[in-house]
């Protein structure tokens, strides 16, 4: 374990030290059955039992209440990006049969990659028009970056949309909305149109967890892929709203789009999960997260903890930007807890930044291709201790480089 780097990557990315020690006996043996947890049938009545767990572990730490039914799949984020829209348009056909197609609407809140290749395959399924509620390039500072969280006079959501829908935290670009109601970089609830049962979507792919969800309860589906605060990939993590588990079926015969099943609701919540085989393994680890997160205070507790490092990182970006060494990519206050972009000015700076943090064990710092720059993931599994290792490092190399 002394050979274990200090991990910053968007993700996959690290695990505790401490869960992936006891996943490893699990390998071997899950709950003493003599049997490991990727050789186990996912219908033992021990691996029921824990996805039971889980299941609970979730629902108490987000305080999801009983109008919602947590469901987990395969496929990732990506196979979410379809699945909500066949599964909202199916909603939507049976609420109101006679529209045209053209006169269905799902709105678009675009804030960086992740929501707007979200649109971009709600796009290619059809179906419906796609109005794009705001655009975070319309409000940045050069008219074409994902650079900030656009402000409440930005957006224009429809009457009486199929499905509405945003990002919380985006990886690639680092912005993340606020939770301070207050601040104009939360996001706009009270702008959403008036209705009981909202078909509010959100993608918490790389926020989950992290922190409490405002206004959990208005939300029609909140997902996220397992693989940054929870688990290793391969497990998605759904909340829906249970008016939002709809019979596909019936829709289609009203004319809406088929719905696989592998991407069907109903299959999910009819059969616990389980309409097939579910990502066994990586429900295993995630539980055993979900254990030691719930052990050490729930979602609270990592709200105080990810909150002080991220402020110290973003202090020492402050200073170096102080210095003209340094460069935020994003606008103050749209800032991500969770990623933080930024560049490191000069010639071969960039490269001197990231060899030297390699050589104290630092990895994965390098941005997202299409971004380039640095970034820092700090997902709950990065500890205090290691974010002031990095401030440390950054501190030497702003002082080294001056
Ligand atoms: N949404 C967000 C915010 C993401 O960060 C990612 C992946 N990094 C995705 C969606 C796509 O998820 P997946 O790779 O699980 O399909």
């Amino acid at each position: 374990s002394e050979t274990r780097a200090i991990n910053f990557g968007a993700g996959p990315s690290a695990l505790p030290q401490s869960v992936l020690e006891e996943a490893a006996r699990g390998l071997l043996n899950f709950a003493g059955t003599g049997i490991g947890i990727a050789e186990i049938s996912h219908r033992s009545k021990e691996f029921a039992a824990f996805l039971a767990e889980v299941e609970e572990l979730i629902r108490e730490q987000l305080n999801v209440p009983s109008t919602h039914t947590i469901l987990f799949t395969q496929g990732g984020g990506t196979a979410q990006f379809s699945a909500i829209v066949l599964n909202l348009l199916a909603r939507h056909r049976l609420l109101h049969p006679d529209l045209k197609d053209e006169e269905r609407i799902m709105d678009y809140v675009i804030t960086g990659t992740w929501s707007k290749n979200a649109a971009q395959e709600a796009g290619r399924l059809g179906g419906a028009k796609i109005n794009i509620a705001a655009d975070a390039r319309v409000t940045s500072s050069d008219g074409k970056s994902f650079d900030n969280i656009p402000p409440h006079d930005a957006y224009k959501f429809s009457q009486s949309p199929a499905l509405i829908y945003y990002c919380e935290n985006e990886t690639v670009n680092g912005v993340q909305f606020s939770h301070d109601q207050q601040a104009p970089e939360s996001f706009p609830f009270h702008l959403l149109p008036k209705d009981a049962l909202l078909p509010l979507v959100a993608d918490y792919s790389s926020s989950f967890m992290s922190r409490p969800i405002p206004r959990l309860a208005d939300h029609a589906v909140i997902y996220a892929g397992a693989q940054k605060n929870v688990g290793p990939a391969g497990l998605t993590i759904i909340i829906v709203r249970k008016d939002c588990i709809v019979d596909v079926d019936a829709a289609a015969k009203l004319g809406a789009a088929p719905v696989p099943i592998g991407l069907a609701y109903k299959s999910f919540a009819e059969q616990k999960s389980m309409p097939n085989t579910p990502p066994v393994f990586s429900l295993y680890v995630s539980g055993l997260v979900l254990r030691r997160s719930k052990a050490l205070g729930g979602v609270s507790y990592y709200e105080a903890v990810n909150q002080r490092k991220k402020d110290k990182v973003y202090a020492v970006l402050g200073d170096g930007e102080k210095l003209g060494l340094l460069k935020g990519y994003v606008k103050r206050g749209s800032g991500s807890w969770m990623n933080i972009v930024f560049e490191v000015l000069g010639e071969g700076t960039e490269a001197r930044f990231l060899a030297g943090a390699e050589a104290k064990g630092m990895k994965s710092l390098k941005g997202h291709r299409s971004v380039g720059g640095i970034r820092v993931s700090l997902y709950n599994a990065i500890t205090e201790e290691q974010t002031d290792q990095l401030v440390a490092y950054i501190r030497h190399f702003l002082a080294e480089e001056t």
